[in-house]
């Protein structure tokens, strides 16, 4: 039977067919009228789309580049420094702030959970410069509250600049960055804006610009005090991924199109459709017997299953990858083997979920050899579409 390849994976994610058109066609130069209002034009969509009034700015570089550089552009040697970590991207921060020099303060939560409030206000000194967490933990598939910490940190008149790594986060969860007073909210390309990886983004307070003037840690490529100057100017410091460029243009106009053109409301519904979409998700795959990973806080970005006791997730994987032509992701690191993880973020309808159930109800029958009664997964799954949609 034609089997048609589906991703599924928390990034890079399906891609929209109006992008890719744009990414062939743009056989422009990066030093010319044309591609200056082209990223003038994305720059404020993405303004939008991440919801502030602070600068945003494009990096050619994956979602780690937009990581690094603020680490490298907000911190100097010796700077004491919060980590929220409770999965493979919050060590991340830990790598990459020790790698710059700082010292780190670590704080961490178990794999599938996210931070009791209480400790991340016992965490927090006020000798910190920077907070480093992330808006979705993408290994684990948990939603961190991004909210209370910003509010924690008002609160106790903390110093320090607040920067969320939002990758998966933008698109899947609504953020208040202004009004809650995120300093930095980093996006990449490959997740809910639909196009290829190459490309991360980034919003940066005016606090954040502040705090660069006085970092003395070296940086080059990702200097971001020279991609502020270039970007008023309609350019970027260094040549850019024009096409992706041009893919991220048409993307965002096809998000405000699914709102009337008002890519405001466009950006909440796209939030609205992940959650959607996850909640039926976890539906129908615990209709099917499986353990979610995260059932205390649940990203809307991807759901993390684990597998019955002694069954292994590659198998899953595997199984629905050779018989379907469906991408779902491992775990991660230790954790592969144990869970799997399927993605909500970006260009999936409703229909999606219900393929991937559907696929998902014979690999549980046929390769878990679980009690599958067809349509189950489907039902479950119908049912909070359906409670979601009546009004
Ligand atoms: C995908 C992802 C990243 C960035 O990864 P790159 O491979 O550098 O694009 C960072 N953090 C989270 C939470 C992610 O999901």
């Amino acid at each position: 039977m034609i089997r048609k390849t589906r991703l599924f994976t928390p990034g890079p994610t399906p891609l929209l067919p109006a992008a890719q058109f744009a990414i062939a066609a743009a056989d422009i130069h990066h030093r010319t009228p044309e591609f200056r209002a082209l990223f003038q034009k994305v720059l404020a969509q993405l303004k939008v789309f991440v919801g502030t009034q602070n600068d945003v700015l494009l990096l050619s570089s994956s979602g780690t580049g937009a990581m690094e550089a603020s680490v490298s552009n907000l911190t100097s040697p010796g700077d004491p420094v919060l980590v929220l970590t409770a999965g493979k991207f919050g060590e991340r921060w830990v790598d990459l702030a020790k790698a710059f020099g700082c010292q780190v303060d670590v704080l961490k939560a178990p794999y599938g959970e996210t931070f009791d409030l209480a400790e991340v206000r016992k965490a927090l000194k006020p000798e910190h410069r920077a907070v480093y967490m992330q808006a979705t933990e993408t290994s684990t598939a948990v939603r961190h509250d991004v909210e209370a910490v910003a509010k924690l940190l008002k609160e106790t008149g903390s110093e320090a600049l607040l920067v969320v790594d939002g990758i998966t986060g933008l698109g899947t969860t609504h953020f208040d960055v202004d009004g809650w007073g995120i300093d930095i909210l980093i996006g990449g390309s490959q997740k809910a804006v639909m196009i290829p990886p190459g490309l991360a983004y980034l919003s940066v307070s005016e606090k954040a610009w502040g705090v660069m003037e006085k970092s003395k840690n070296p940086r080059y490529y990702f200097d971001l005090r020279k991609e502020r100057k270039n970007a008023v100017k309609g350019e970027s410091s260094y040549t850019p991924a024009v096409a992706l460029v041009a893919g991220l243009g048409a993307a965002l106009d096809y998000i405000a199109g699914q709102a009337g053109g008002d890519l405001e409301k466009g950006r909440i519904a796209l939030v609205d459709n992940a959650q959607v979409n996850a909640a039926a998700t976890r539906a129908g795959l615990v209709a099917l017997g499986f353990t979610l990973f995260a059932p205390t806080a649940p990203a809307a970005a991807a759901t993390a299953v684990a597998v019955p006791e002694g069954m292994n997730s590659s198998d899953v994987v595997k199984a629905l990858k050779s018989r379907f032509a469906l991408v779902i992701a491992n775990g991660q690191g230790e954790m592969q083997g144990k869970i799997f993880r399927v993605a909500h973020l970006g260009f999936f309808d409703f229909l999606d979920t219900i393929a991937l159930l559907g696929a998902m109800e014979h690999i549980a029958k046929d390769t878990l050899k679980l009690p599958v009664k067809y349509g189950e997964a489907v039902a479950a799954a119908q049912q909070v579409y359906a409670d979601a949609v009546k009004q």
